[in-house]
C-alpha cells in the first residue's frame, strides 16, 4: 500500500481505535485540542496559523468495514480582506465525515468491486493501520472547504480608492471630483496668464463698464 510512513501514535492527529474495538455499532466520542499543522487553509488567502489551537470533536463509529469518523474542527483563521487588504480573523467551524477502512475489509471488498472502480476508489480511500488512523488529510480538506476563497472584512467592504488607495470603509465620504483635474489645469492656465492677457481682458471689461456708466 503506497501510504505514508507508519503512523505515529504520538502525532496529535493520529487516533487510536483500539478502545473502540471492532464490534459494529460501538461508539466513542472524544475531544482533543491540537496545534494547527503547517499550511492549514488556503495558501496565500486565509488559514489557521501554524501552532494555533484547533479544537476537534470526534465521534468514532465501528462499522463492518472500518471506522466511520464524524467530527467538527474549530479554530480561528487569519487572512486579509481581498478588497481592502486589512487583516481579518474568522471563527472557523469545519464539519467532516470520513470512512477509515480496515485493510483486510478492503481485501474482501476487492472481490465484489469492478476492477476499474476499485482503482479509482483506492486513491481516495483511507485506511486504519495497526488500529490507528491519521485525521490530517481529512482535517485539511474540511478546513479548505469551510474557508472563503474571497474573504472580506465585512460583507459590504467598499475596498480601496482606485485613485489614491485609501481604505474607503475608514472614510465613507472619501471621493475625488473628476472636476478636480480640470480645475487644477484651469488654475495653472490662469497662473500663466496672470501678468499678460488676463490683465488686458479685465482692463477691457473695466473699460466697457466705465463707458456704460458714463
Ligand atoms: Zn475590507
Ligand atoms: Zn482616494
Amino acid at each position: 500500500m503506497a501510504l505514508n510512513a507508519r503512523l505515529d501514535h504520538r502525532n496529535p492527529l493520529v487516533f487510536d481505535t483500539h478502545e473502540l474495538g471492532r464490534r459494529p455499532g460501538a461508539l466513542q466520542r472524544l475531544t482533543r485540542t491540537i496545534d494547527a499543522p503547517k499550511d492549514l487553509g488556503i495558501q496565500g488567502v486565509i488559514g489557521v496559523p501554524e501552532g494555533a489551537p484547533v479544537k476537534l470533536e470526534l465521534r468514532l463509529e465501528s462499522v463492518m468495514e472500518g471506522v466511520l469518523v464524524t467530527g467538527t474542527a474549530r479554530a480561528t483563521a487569519e487572512g486579509e480582506c481581498v478588497r481592502c487588504l486589512e487583516p481579518l480573523e474568522l471563527q472557523l467551524e469545519a464539519d467532516f465525515q470520513e470512512m477509515f477502512s480496515y485493510p483486510d475489509a478492503d481485501d474482501r471488498g476487492r472481490v465484489k468491486a469492478e476492477p476499474a472502480d476499485d482503482a479509482e476508489d483506492d486513491e481516495d480511500r483511507l485506511f486504519i493501520e495497526d488500529g490507528l488512523f491519521d485525521l490530517e488529510p481529512v482535517l485539511r480538506d474540511a478546513v479548505v472547504l469551510a474557508l472563503p476563497m474571497q474573504p472580506v472584512c465585512q460583507e459590504d467592504c467598499p475596498g480601496l480608492c482606485a485613485q489614491c488607495g485609501a481604505r474607503l470603509a475608514d472614510d465613507p465620504d472619501h471621493h475625488h471630483d473628476a472636476v478636480d483635474i480640470r480645475w487644477a489645469a484651469l488654475q495653472g492656465l490662469a497662473g500663466s496668464l496672470e501678468d499678460g492677457e488676463k490683465d488686458e481682458i479685465s482692463g477691457a471689461e473695466a473699460g466697457v463698464d466705465e463707458k456704460q456708466e458714463k
